[in-house]
């Protein structure tokens, strides 16, 4: 692995198990053991129901496009070796919402819909940061 100089994730309390299981290529949320609605960023408390019980539950790592832009402006001199670049919101079958990149995928064919499935990257020994990439594409 060559070394990264990209940004790194900053875990606090409470995101630092949902980075601990990326580091495993596991994509797991916090699921309301009361009302089950699952959230993403993690939180002390359900949103929906106020509780505080709560368990790290696995999702699919599947979901679909929500809205997506190609960079081309480097924001800095690690962007400036991999623009241009896919930044995506991809909605999980399970509900949640997640910032992330688009890959493995030409980006003229990238479109709102299209399903895709999490691919971990590993950037170092650490983390690894969950991206998304074509359903069924290797
Ligand atoms: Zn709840």
């Amino acid at each position: 692995m060559t070394e990264y100089a990209g940004p790194l994730p900053t875990p606090t309390i409470d995101t630092a198990p949902f980075w601990e299981h990326c580091r495993k290529h596991e994509l797991r949320m916090q699921k309301c053991l009361d009302c089950g609605h699952v959230r993403y960023p993690a939180s002390v408390i359900c949103p929906k129901c106020y509780s505080e019980n709560s368990e790290w539950a696995s999702m699919s790592g599947k979901g679909t496009i929500y809205s997506w832009v190609v960079f081309h402006q480097a924001y800095g001199a690690f962007f400036a070796g991999i623009v241009p670049y896919a930044v995506a919101i991809v909605e999980l079958a399970e509900g949640p919402r997640m910032l992330t990149n688009i890959i493995a995928c030409p980006l003229d064919e990238i479109d709102i819909g299209m399903p895709v499935e999490v691919a971990f990257e590993d950037i170092t020994a650490e983390f690894a940061l969950p991206k998304f990439r074509p359903l069924g594409k290797p």
